[in-house]
């Protein structure tokens, strides 16, 4: 039996069988493979690391995206970074209020081979006609961009190895803060803590000076091994992560969405954080 294994941790990691290989390349960024597995379905790897399943894609991208869009409430602009399986600009689109997603992902063949294999994680969302894709690094677009500006940002990048490191670094947050509406909110996918508490700790002092409400909140996807997921959230308005119970309620029936993980009362408790998440937050605090 041929067996995938991810090392993205010394010492430790997860194995799946390549039940089926689908197809395997060295694109001009990453390498990129995606195969059936018996239990989680499809599955797709950059570099080494599992970045989605068929299985339980849900769960990440309902909560990558409805978070910030409940909150926010009415988003009409949003920016996607990364996210070329298409399944975060998928539950983007269900939102009624958005009128426009620019989406900035650095590899078209992962675009082209995420229709091709992973066809349900876009669901055609790449045809939406509210839907404008750049292919260029992120940060790039960030720096750059001029008369852009938007009330939601995503960053569904990989991790911080390869093409994806440059979107956890300062001169990204600050761009992405630079695009931003001044009710706006910024989320970024940044790790499982238990395994990569620096990244948490890293990313924390470089969000903060441009935010004045760095926070994260968490969710557990059983492919992202080794415990929650952080969820990196920066907002100028405190009170954005801090709704009430009723109105995330009211929102979520007025979208009309009808979500596998996402729920009001999942949201609002997904911000309340274990002690040693708080306790490796309030160690970024002191300076290094
Ligand atoms: N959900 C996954 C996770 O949490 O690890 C991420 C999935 S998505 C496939 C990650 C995407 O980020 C890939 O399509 C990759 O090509 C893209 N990416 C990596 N570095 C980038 C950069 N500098 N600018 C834009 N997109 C980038």
């Amino acid at each position: 039996m041929n067996l995938f294994t991810e090392t993205l941790s010394d010492g430790y990691g997860q194995t799946l069988s390549i039940d089926e290989l689908l197809f395997e390349q060295h694109t001009e960024h990453q390498h990129l493979i995606i195969f059936q597995n018996r239990f989680f379905g499809r599955v797709m790897a950059l570099d080494g690391i599992v970045q989605t399943t068929e299985r339980d894609e849900f769960i990440y991208h309902e909560m990558m995206v409805h978070v910030p869009m409940l909150a926010h409430g009415k988003a009409r602009r949003v920016l996607i970074i990364g996210g070329g399986d298409g399944g975060i600009l998928r539950e983007v689109l269900k939102h009624s209020s958005v009128e426009q997603v620019v989406q900035v992902e650095i590899d078209q063949a992962v675009i082209d081979l995420c229709k091709t294999y992973l066809p349900n994680h876009s669901a055609g969302a790449f045809d939406d006609p509210r839907v404008k894709i750049h292919i260029a690094d992120g940060v790039a677009f960030v720096r750059e961009a001029q008369v852009e500006t938007f009330d939601v940002i995503i960053s569904d990048c990989t991790d911080p190895v390869g093409p994806g490191e440059v979107l956890f670094s300062s001169e990204f947050y600050q761009g992405c803060q630079r695009l931003l509406n001044s009710n706006g909110i910024f989320v970024a996918q940044n790790g499982v803590v238990f395994m990569q508490p620096d990244e948490l700790i890293t990313t924390q002092r470089r969000l903060s000076p441009y935010f004045h409400d760095t926070r994260f909140y968490t969710v557990a996807v059983p492919t992202y091994v080794g415990g929650v997921m952080a969820l990196a959230w920066g907002c100028q308005d405190p009170q954005a992560a801090e709704l009430d119970i009723n109105t995330l309620e009211r929102r979520y029936l007025a979208a009309g969405l009808n979500c596998r993980y996402y729920t009001p009362a999942v949201h609002a408790a997904s911000f309340h954080l274990p002690a040693y998440i708080q306790q490796l937050l309030t160690k970024a605090s002191v300076s290094p």
